[in-house]
């Protein structure tokens, strides 16, 4: 699935690929320069924050042809940080050079009908769901579906995308807003939390899993993320071994992140995303190999590192309403945040905030988890963040 098998290992200073140039894959840029590794980074936009740190950046659209043929001729292998990168792009290149995670399982992570049909398929736990393709799906949609919520399949992210609809005449009037695009309508459940486990696996089926995060969401972006998750030690077994069987059934190389909900005491899959994740962060700060030098160990064809977390830890979104916080665009004042001394501070690099853009993010770090969550919550605040 994942093109030529890999026989040794790539080594450094061998030049990696990466399809995506936002704050994943800066990470993953960092990740591969500690060990020793060039990367080069294919995005569109000429200010991408991983662009700006690449050896070198191809600026240019995921389907040019010359760009990938560049790709291909000078890195050793080719990772993704982005879903929406077209499987015909990942097809391509894996003609011609290793490509990490296979076209076939981002194409089924990339699209929420493949991605419920898979779960439905494969028996793992999923809210009740029905394929929309057609204003008659909604007609035929069982009633028990209502309220739901309607999401386009394909490019949706942080909460865009997705409408809660009460009843079938919300969902038609949905439906026509997305000028008939496919979706997927999902009952909408009651959430006691959520969790998400993110763990990498390699050429040869082995799974490092991270421990679990408790993710809380503010309009459907993730605000905060607890590890580990303040959750019953069963469910948390269980978390990590429907994400381990759903790597194994997509021949999964590479970081995976499968989302959680616990609704009523029970687990579902929500999504997966097939690259590191917002929620695995804080393994910057609190493992001792991070989510994304698991990516550059899964692509290379090294030995995965140790995932276990040598700190608790709570991970803070930095999103560009802050930036509007008073009434003139301003930067915020990040000696505030300097000034605690477990606190990581994660800034990428963008130009320009704008509302719901991720900006950055920090992790507290500590031995004690009410402690941590407390020195969190407060810094998230004494920063500026209203709510939550
Ligand atoms: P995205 O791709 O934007 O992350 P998700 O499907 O994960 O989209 O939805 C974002 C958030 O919206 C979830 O983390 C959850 O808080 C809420 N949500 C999504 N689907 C449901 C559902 N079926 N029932 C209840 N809450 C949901
Ligand atoms: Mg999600």
């Amino acid at each position: 699935m994942s093109g030529s098998p890999m026989l040794s290992p790539i080594l450094p200073p061998a030049t990696l690929g990466m399809l995506g140039g936002g704050q994943l894959g800066r990470f993953f840029v960092a990740a591969a320069h500690e060990l020793g590794y060039k990367v080069w980074v294919l995005d569109p936009d000429q200010h991408s924050p991983a662009g700006r740190i690449a050896d070198r950046h191809l600026c240019a659209a995921y389907e040019d042809a010359a760009a990938l043929d560049e790709l291909a001729a000078g890195c050793a292998a080719v990772t993704t940080e982005f879903e929406n990168v077209p499987a015909a792009t990942l097809s391509r290149l894996a003609e011609r050079i290793p490509v990490r995670p296979a076209a076939a399982a981002v194409s089924i992570c990339q699209q929420r009908i493949n991605e419920k049909s898979f779960l439905r398929d494969n028996g793992f736990p999923h809210g009740a769901f029905a394929s929309i393709e057609s204003a008659a799906d909604i007609e035929n949609a069982n009633a028990g579906l209502f309220p739901g919520i309607l999401k386009v399949a394909r490019f949706g992210y942080d909460g865009k995308g997705q409408v809660v609809v009460e009843d079938r005449a919300a969902a038609l009037a949905a439906f026509q807003k997305f000028k008939g695009e496919a979706c997927v309508l999902e009952q909408k459940l009651t959430l006691d939390y959520e969790i998400s486990i993110v763990l990498a696996r390699d050429a040869e089926g082995r799974v490092a899993a991270f421990p679990p995060a408790e993710n809380q969401h503010g309009n459907g972006i993730l605000d905060v993320s607890i590890v580990p998750a303040r959750s019953d030690a069963c469910l948390v077994c269980d978390a990590e071994d429907i994400a381990r069987r759903i790597a194994e059934k997509l021949a999964y190389i590479g970081v995976l992140a499968v989302e959680f909900f616990v609704s009523r005491g029970r687990l579902y899959v929500n999504e997966m995303a097939p690259r590191p994740h917002n929620s695995g962060h804080y393994t910057l700060d609190a493992c001792v190999s991070s989510q994304y030098e698991q990516q550059v160990r899964a692509l290379c064809g090294l030995p995965l590192g140790e995932s276990r977390a040598h700190s608790v830890s709570v991970m803070v979104n930095l999103l560009g309403d802050l930036w509007f916080a008073s009434e003139q665009y301003r930067e915020p004042d990040w000696s505030t945040l300097a000034a605690i001394p477990n606190l990581k501070l994660h800034l990428y690099g963008k130009s320009t905030a704008k509302p719901g853009r991720k900006m950055g993010h920090f992790t507290v770090v500590g031995e004690h988890l009410d402690k941590a969550l407390a020195t969190a919550l407060a810094a998230r605040e004494a920063i500026g963040i209203l709510g939550g």
